[in-house]
């Protein structure tokens, strides 16, 4: 969660122009970026800050953040949105100098024994999620758990290197939030922020379908979320009911980066890799065609299709007739959708992605979207349509029974097939620690 967020007018840093900028304390840093949905470009790290005043330059509502290496002045939109910003820049401040003067290192090192582990919350193709407690400030967390060997034995290295990447740099409303990752000889580790309103896969199961109204509600956040991957040149390619999260309050949290591809900057940018989720899968993957972040855009039509009626649209229990199905098989819709859903859907299941509706701009504008407020979905202030049954953080009822009756707990360190230490250097690198995320929750 951002402790503050907003439109601020910074000064550019060589060139002296004024830039409209969209910025988001978190962690101790301040992240800027064009608007809500487009790629950070650039963080203040609040440890290197000296001082936060409001300015002595004429201009109104101007304060001015400094570093020993450069200030930055920003002008807020009003004299209270100043004094707000300086207000939470400065206690902020003062929590982390009073915790580094207490003697506690800026870099907290942290490994598994530092947790507890309380529940098995979900199982992938790699190895385990777990509901963990940190020790020393009780704070609940998810730990995704991936056994190196595994990924190192079905070449998915690159992948894992993507997925700790996206998660560590890419901070977004609508997707999870990584806090620490570290390494033994045998396991990576991702400590996440626990999201526990259960996955869309769990709610649509129970309710078997959604009304409108809620499909527009979690298709308008998957849609800036979405939007945002792509803007920072991330292809998600995993985009189901499974990896979409809700949080206790209602809204979308899209987890799960194990086989996203960076890197895809340009909108004509392709990759070949033969990945995904069957249901979910775009004909051009199915071809075995090079494709676009537009396989995305697939997904979410199918996942549109399936929130409003229940099933994938070309679903077939026998895997080779779906995949025909995908590539061949005429849309059908039961008289249940509106007119504005069947356009919706039809333009997104496009099987030629040069045809296919992928522009999120586009996307945003389409009837099925009418009278969304964008700027409101993307700062969480639309109203979720529903409120998950959960009684704080440590409730796990909107998790799947079968994973909870497993108890919690790890592989034991296997010593005798240790990996060699040139696949160990696969995993340089790995370890991170969010800044000052400890500060952030035993402080503020
Ligand atoms: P797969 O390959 O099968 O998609 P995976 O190994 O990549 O799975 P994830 O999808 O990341 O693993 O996690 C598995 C499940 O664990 C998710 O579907 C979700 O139910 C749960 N989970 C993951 N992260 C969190 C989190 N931060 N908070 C709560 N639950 C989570
Ligand atoms: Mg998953």
């Amino acid at each position: 969660m951002a402790d503050k967020q907003g439109f601020l007018t910074k000064e550019g840093g060589s060139i002296k122009t004024w830039r409209k900028r969209w910025c988001v304390l978190k962690n101790g840093s301040i992240y800027y970026s064009k608007n809500a949905n487009s790629c950070e470009l650039g963080t203040i790290h609040l440890k290197n800050v000296t001082n936060v005043v409001q300015s002595q330059r004429k201009k109104k509502n101007l304060f001015e953040v400094e570093t020993p290496d450069r200030t930055y002045y920003m002008k807020a939109t009003s004299p209270d949105e100043m004094q707000s910003w300086i207000n939470i820049l400065n206690k902020t401040l003062a929590k982390m100098k009073s915790s580094a003067s207490a003697g506690q290192p800026t870099k907290e090192r942290v490994g598994v024994e530092d947790f507890d582990l309380l529940n098995v919350i979900g199982k992938g193709s790699f190895g385990k999620v777990l509901q963990v407690r940190k020790k020393d400030t009780g704070m609940i967390y998810a730990m995704k758990v991936l056994n190196k060997k595994n990924i190192v034995e079905r070449n998915e290295v690159d992948h894992t290197r993507a997925e700790k990447n996206i998660l560590q740099k890419l901070v977004h409303p609508f997707l999870i939030n990584l806090n620490y990752s570290f390494q033994t000889d045998d396991k990576l580790y991702f400590i996440m922020d626990y999201i526990n309103g259960g996955e869309l896969f769990f709610h649509l199961q129970n309710e078997e379908k959604f009304d409108l109204a809620r499909v527009r509600f979690y298709c308008a956040e998957i849609v800036c979320g979405l939007e945002y991957l792509h803007n920072c040149g991330v292809m998600y390619r995993d985009l189901k009911p499974e990896n979409i999260l809700l949080t206790a309050d209602g809204h979308i949290c899209l987890t799960d980066y194990g086989i996203s591809k960076e890197g895809l900057l340009s909108d004509d940018d392709r990759t070949a890799t033969f990945c995904g989720t069957p249901e979910y899968l775009a004909p051009e993957i199915l071809k075995g065609e090079a494709y676009g972040k537009a396989i995305d855009w697939w997904s979410f039509g199918t996942l549109v299709f399936e929130m409003l009626s229940g099933l994938p649209p070309f679903y077939s229990s026998d895997i080779r007739i779906m995949y025909n199905n995908i590539m061949t098989q005429k849309l059908v819709f039961t008289p249940q959708f509106t007119q504005e859903s069947r356009d919706f859907i039809t333009a997104l299941l496009e099987r030629d992605p040069n045809k296919r509706l992928k522009d999120a701009k586009v996307i945003k504008s389409h009837k099925f979207f009418a009278g969304i407020d964008w700027e409101k979905c993307v700062r969480k202030e639309l109203v979720p349509p529903f409120i998950p049954p959960v009684k704080g953080k440590n409730d796990t009822s909107q998790v799947d029974a079968g994973f909870l009756a497993e108890t919690a707990k790890l592989s034991a360190e296997n010593h005798t097939s240790k990996l060699s230490s040139s696949l160990q250097k696969n995993f340089e690198d790995f370890t991170f620690v969010n800044d000052n995320e400890h500060l952030m929750h035993k402080n503020l």
